[in-house]
């Protein structure tokens, strides 16, 4: 993207609007699959699916906390100009999964819920309906992207599964951006050079995140990947967009 049009759309970046407009164009032009599976809070919530039956399986998603704009920013960019290494790809995209967060730069929905600590409830519709999609579906990698306002650097979490663990790959491409998190503890967990790997269980924490819910339903590689909101927005789309590049790149070796 040039320069001009990049700092444009970071302009927009609470554009729900605007953004699914952007989906659509790309998966239009992709052949995907671009579906409305729920409505909350006045707002239609999408998925995206490609049609490939073969190579590597991809879980992405974007936006559950809606006040971290460059998640979704960096998902529309990173799948744009990789379309074309996509194409071998068996894609499952969630662009945006708190649009109302996102239009009013809130963390949680309209009714004040955090959704990423929610998906071990039955009575929120849009997770239900999201799981309902999930059900029976096996991916070889599954990446969530976040920001955190607390944050000094890059971090990740990488819930144990298949091994070798990716998460030092991922954090060297992020830093050529952003620098990694310098603290060694991060939400009361212990963080090494921006890298989160506690060997969890789905009793660790009674409210599940989304990536509790891959982890221990749908991947043996559960990533999320964090950074931080008070840095540049385009040095933040750019560490998410390095990340997911080393994903691919782990992905089709
Ligand atoms: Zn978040």
């Amino acid at each position: 993207m040039a320069r001009q049009s990049e700092s444009a759309a970071h302009l927009r970046a609470h554009d729900y609007a605007w953004l699914v407009k952007r989906w659509r164009a790309l998966a239009q032009r992709m052949g995907w699959q671009m579906g409305k599976f729920a409505e909350a809070d006045g707002f239609p919530v999408y998925a995206i699916r490609s049609a490939r039956q073969a190579g590597p399986r991809l879980y992405l998603s974007a936006g559950i906390h809606g006040d971290e704009p460059a998640s979704t920013e960096a998902l529309i960019a990173w799948c744009t100009r990789r379309a074309r290494a996509l194409k071998s790809c068996q894609l499952l995209i969630f662009p945006c999964l708190n649009p109302w967060g996102l239009q009013h730069n809130n963390r949680n929905d309209a009714r004040g819920r955090d959704l990423n600590r929610g998906y071990h409830r039955q009575d929120v519709p849009v997770i239900e309906a999201q799981k309902k999609i999930l059900r029976g579906r096996f991916f070889d990698a599954a990446v969530m992207l976040h920001e955190d306002y607390d944050a000094h650097g890059v971090y990740l979490y990488e819930i144990p599964g298949e091994r070798p663990f990716w998460g030092e790959h991922l954090l060297a491409a992020a830093a050529r951006h952003v620098r990694r998190e310098p603290r060694a503890t991060v939400e009361g967990r212990r963080c090494r050079r921006g890298l989160i790997r506690t060997r969890i269980t789905p009793e660790t924490l009674p409210e599940h995140p989304e990536a509790f819910c891959l982890r221990f339903g749908h991947t043996k590689r559960s990533l999320t990947f964090e950074t931080p909101s008070e840095f540049s927005l385009t040095a933040r789309v750019r560490a998410h967009g390095a990340v997911l590049d080393e994903v691919l790149r782990l992905l089709r070796k």
